[in-house]
């Protein structure tokens, strides 16, 4: 379950609700409600299925970032 960062939208999703994808900062989804970016960290389960965690901010994406 992720919760949009966006205070006042503050809505819930399931991974299946959302599309998750790299912008180029670092995996993300767009808040299907209104459009905020969430960033998502990906983990590789033990039986190969993909997992997301969703984490506070952005990522540092390195000197690149603006
Ligand atoms: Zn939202």
């Amino acid at each position: 379950m992720f919760t949009c960062r966006n205070q006042s939208c503050d809505a819930q999703w399931e991974l299946s609700d959302v599309v998750i994808k790299n912008e180029g900062q670092g995996l993300l989804f767009r808040c299907p409600m209104c459009g905020a970016r969430n960033y998502v960290e990906r983990f590789d389960g033990e039986d190969g299925s993909v997992l997301y965690e969703q984490i506070e901010g952005r990522p540092d994406a390195g000197p690149m970032a603006d």
